[in-house]
């Protein structure tokens, strides 16, 4: 579960990303953050994994504020997905893949059933273990880069526009994979993207954003009924 209740992020340059924010995505649940460029989403995914810290209000994870909680180990317990996710060109798929399990130290032969498992639920076949991402297609590399984020079975997965690379066709296919992916594991998912289309597909609740405010917060039945 993660709470935001009453969150403003100032920047040192005196920029105000947003202001006085709250909302809750429930356990098992995607929350969609929409809303043009520029409007505070990618700042209030950030406060989740502080990689950035509010300057006023609280931000819970697991009912637990986050400043409470090790930085390190917030970071290795929550998925992150960017766009055109940073895959490690020197390290093979298998390898990008064990990354986090690794660095909380599984052994190697649970690691290596997790990276089966993740590639059979990710639709690629085994042999992409040992390629390098520069030899996968943009799809592909999106693909491993949301494997990676769920190698460590995260409880909470953050998604910084997962598809925005992806041309229309990979991106719609992507979408609705990962729709069935969601509902075989459970995990409460933030999902940041500009296209409120994806929104509508994505999300069980959305949050429409406007420069540093959510100025609605709905299910998508509610948002396309009442717009
Ligand atoms: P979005 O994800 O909706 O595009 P962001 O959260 O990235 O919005 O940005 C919100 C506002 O904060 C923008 O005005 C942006 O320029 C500003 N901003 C983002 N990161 C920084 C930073 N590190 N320093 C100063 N301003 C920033
Ligand atoms: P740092 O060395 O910066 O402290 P870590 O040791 O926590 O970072 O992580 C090493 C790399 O693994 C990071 O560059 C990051 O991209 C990746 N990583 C860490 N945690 C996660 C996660 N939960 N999901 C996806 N990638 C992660």
């Amino acid at each position: 579960m993660i709470e935001f209740e009453d969150v403003t992020k100032v920047y040192p340059d005196g920029t105000t990303a947003i202001e006085e924010i709250s909302f809750t995505v429930e356990e098992g649940t995607t929350t969609v953050l929409v809303g043009p460029s520029g409007c505070g989403k990618t700042t209030s995914m950030k406060l989740v994994n502080r990689l950035e810290e509010p300057t006023e209000g609280t931000v819970y994870v697991d009912g637990t504020d986050n400043q409470e909680l090790d930085k390190i180990d917030l970071r290795r317990s929550i998925g992150y997905v960017i766009q055109e996710i940073g895959l490690f060109d020197h390290l093979t798929v298998g390898e990008n893949i064990a990354t986090v399990p690794e660095l909380v130290g599984w052994d190697q032969s649970r690691i290596d059933d997790r990276v089966d498992e993740l590639l059979e639920l990710m639709d690629l076949s085994p042999e992409y273990r040992d390629q390098y991402p520069r030899e996968l297609s943009g799809g592909q590399r999106q693909r491993i880069g949301v494997a990676r984020a769920l190698a460590a079975d995260p409880d909470i997965l953050l998604m910084d526009e997962p598809f925005g690379a992806l041309d229309p066709i990979t991106r719609d296919n992507l979408q609705d994979e990962f729709l069935q992916i969601q509902e075989r594991i459970n995990t409460t998912i933030l999902f940041v993207t500009h296209s409120i289309d994806e929104a509508l597909k994505m999300g069980d609740r959305i949050a429409i954003f406007d420069v540093g405010e959510i100025v609605q917060y709905d299910t998508p039945a509610e948002i396309l009924s009442n717009p």
